[in-house]
């Protein structure tokens, strides 16, 4: 069901008892033996004017809302609206906005993403897909390259205009706020605004992305003058304004969110699109791509219906398609259900969640698609039948030669161990950012966001202040699933499959526990799936839990491992023991999430150390 663009009426969410969770079905978290430094947020990390960054934390404990990104200017921009009586989305919105600024090569308007929410009030969870979706004229052959009539090279596919989507990011925080906003769009915006105008302050993480993207960005004088200063990436302590960005969102403030969609900024996407705006004198071949205003102006935030499996005792929520998060971490889950993992020592804990990993990835390559294009069996990937059939092939002391096949998601299960032919593999790996938000009410957001790569396309739209995405990579570019036909092709109006796997987790009384998500590309679902075994399973409390090294199982021959398990003994395990082929791998993911601690308790969690680290802060600091 499309939802025109934010023309409804608001419902706003005021009322509704903050909820409280029971944490009586989990393992018992020892977050006594937790060694993380818990300094507690006080009134005074909210952003002033100074060029100091606020401080920040990775895990905040309190009362009365909470926020958790990957960036302490973000975080403070929620908390401010927080503060003043704004919803979970409200906060998710100004969060986001704020991203835009700090975190612009990850997330942006010039991007898309998915939104999960739990209503304290109705006890529902709704999801939001403001992913991307690509022109009216897109074809299968989208990324063929005409004079050859092979793939394109991935570089080349991703600097140029036909990478670039129909942005959904903007359209999807108008309609979050119409629903379950108690602030409009101008409200939540002007952290923002502040931050773009005042700048802020350039960290090691920052830094390295812009020099990893010098040569795309130097390219394109609009994102060369934004993010190239004096010529080269900006030394860490620089303090970094954006007064085009600013400008947009004041525009956007003033006069909606069509400005955007059908107005002056919609041409000159278009027009950046069709004919890259690149420096005299480059090189590169930049492909011109085929977005119009009329892709623009009929673009929809789509409501759909959120995934939902049961994993011991609790429901866990997620993004269905045309995201694969949802379908392939509750697929996973259903398998490992199968096994008292609780039970196990942490090798073959993992080794189990590896391989249910790889089985479900197999699934979610052959059959995840947009789902308004071709047909999903979504209810039976989700079914507990199909889960036990997959169990079956779960070898609980070796790893099966990758990749495993897909099976059959028909509704018989009665057959063992049932596979379908010709597997294939996956890769897809980019930058994006995942937020988390509760509020006094007992509301709760999900919201993972992105511009696909780091750094997206490396175009700016000139003048305006933002990064159009790329993602429309992430469609297959030729078809990956032998003579069974391909679920992610490009195609008209299109949305290409994500990973993105925002997460909500209910217990047994319906009641919020846990919210996560990650970054990441595929691996986001690896992301999300550990820490839920780590937190659900394996006596992890959330900062544990998110802390705790990652491995990656995409239904390949490796698996990516982080040095602490890669260089260690859980290593040599996996590897002698079970037969796993690790790949060193630096970081996986950069989570954040939040949890219900009971008696309207809430900790705000985020990553302590990859990525630079993120930022968690509660309104009310208390341990
Ligand atoms: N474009 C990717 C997806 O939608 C996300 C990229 C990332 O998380 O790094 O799955």
């Amino acid at each position: 069901m499309g939802v025109q663009r934010s023309r409804r009426t608001a419902a706003v969410v005021l009322a509704g008892a903050m909820a409280v969770a029971g944490v009586g079905l989990l393992a018992p978290a020892h977050a006594a033996e937790r060694n993380q430094a818990e300094t507690e947020q006080s009134a005074s990390f909210e952003r002033g004017h100074s060029s100091k960054p606020p401080p920040k934390q990775p895990t905040a404990t309190g009362y009365g809302g909470a926020v958790a990104t990957v960036d302490a200017d973000a975080t403070a921009a929620g908390l401010q609206v927080l503060r003043r009586g704004g919803t979970a989305v409200d906060a998710a919105v100004a969060a986001a906005a704020a991203l835009g600024v700090s975190e612009p090569f990850s997330a942006g308007i010039g991007g898309g993403g998915f939104f999960v929410h739990y209503d304290a009030k109705t006890g529902e969870v709704s999801t939001l897909d403001g992913r991307e979706s690509a022109p009216a004229t897109a074809t299968e052959q989208r990324f063929i390259d005409p004079a050859t009539g092979a793939p394109l090279a991935f570089a080349d596919a991703r600097v140029s205009g036909l990478s670039v989507g129909t942005p959904g990011t903007l359209a999807t925080w108008a309609e979050a706020l119409d629903r379950w906003g108690r602030f409009g769009l101008a409200r939540n915006l002007r952290p923002a605004i502040e931050l773009a105008e005042d700048g802020f302050v350039v960290d090691e993480t920052f830094r390295s992305q812009v020099a990893a993207n010098a040569a795309i960005f130097a390219d394109f004088p609009a994102t060369a003058e934004l993010y190239l200063p004096g010529g080269g990436p900006p030394a860490v302590g620089t303090v970094l304004p954006n007064p085009d960005l600013a400008d947009t969102y004041r525009q956007i403030a003033r006069r909606g969110i069509d400005v955007f969609y059908e107005g002056p900024i919609a041409d000159e996407i278009a027009a950046t699109v069709q004919d890259p705006p690149v420096r005299d004198g480059a090189t590169r071949n930049v492909r011109p791509g085929d977005l119009t205003t009329g892709d623009l102006a009929g673009y929809e935030v789509i409501e759909r219906d959120p995934t939902v499996v049961e994993y011991r005792g609790l429901q866990v929520y997620g993004m269905p398609p045309p995201s694969s998060g949802g379908s392939t971490v509750g697929e996973a889950l259903n398998i490992l259900e199968n096994f008292d993992l609780g039970a196990m020592d942490e090798a073959q804990a993992l080794h189990h969640y590896m391989e249910a990993t790889a089985l479900a990835f197999a699934d979610r390559n052959r059959y995840v698609g947009d789902p308004d294009v071709i047909d999903v069996p979504l209810a039976e990937l989700l079914s507990q039948g199909f889960a036990d059939e997959r169990a079956c092939l779960l070898d609980p002391d070796a790893a099966a030669p990758k990749p495993v096949a897909p099976g059959v998601p028909d509704g018989d299960y009665s057959g063992e161990c049932a596979t379908a032919p010709d597997p294939a593999a996956v890769a897809d790996e980019g930058s994006t950012t995942h937020l988390t938000t509760a509020d006094r009410w007992g509301n709760v957001v999900a919201y993972t966001l992105t511009i696909e790569q780091t750094g997206g396309s490396g175009i700016t739209v000139p003048g305006r202040g933002f990064l159009l995405n790329n993602e429309l990579t992430d469609f297959n570019f030729a078809p990956t699933q032998g003579n069974a036909p391909d679920p992610n092709l490009p195609g008209p109006d299109k949305r290409p499959r994500s990973s993105m796997a925002p997460t909500i987790v209910l217990d047994g009384d319906g009641d919020p526990l846990l919210a996560v998500g990650s970054p990441g590309g595929a691996t986001i679902i690896g992301t999300v799936l550990q820490t839920l075994v780590n937190r659900i399973d394996l006596g992890m409390d959330l900062p544990e839990a998110l802390a705790a090294p990652r491995l990656f199982q995409p239904n390949a021959v490796n698996t990516s491992a982080e040095p602490a398990i890669d260089g260690g003994p859980l290593g040599v395990i996996l590897e002698s023991q079970y037969g796993h082929t690790l790949a060193p791998t630096p970081e996986i993911g950069a989570a954040t999430g939040i949890e219900f601690l009971g008696r309207h308790r809430l900790q705000a969690v985020a990553e302590p150390v990859r990525r630079g680290g993120g930022s968690a802060a509660v309104l009310r600091p208390r341990r």
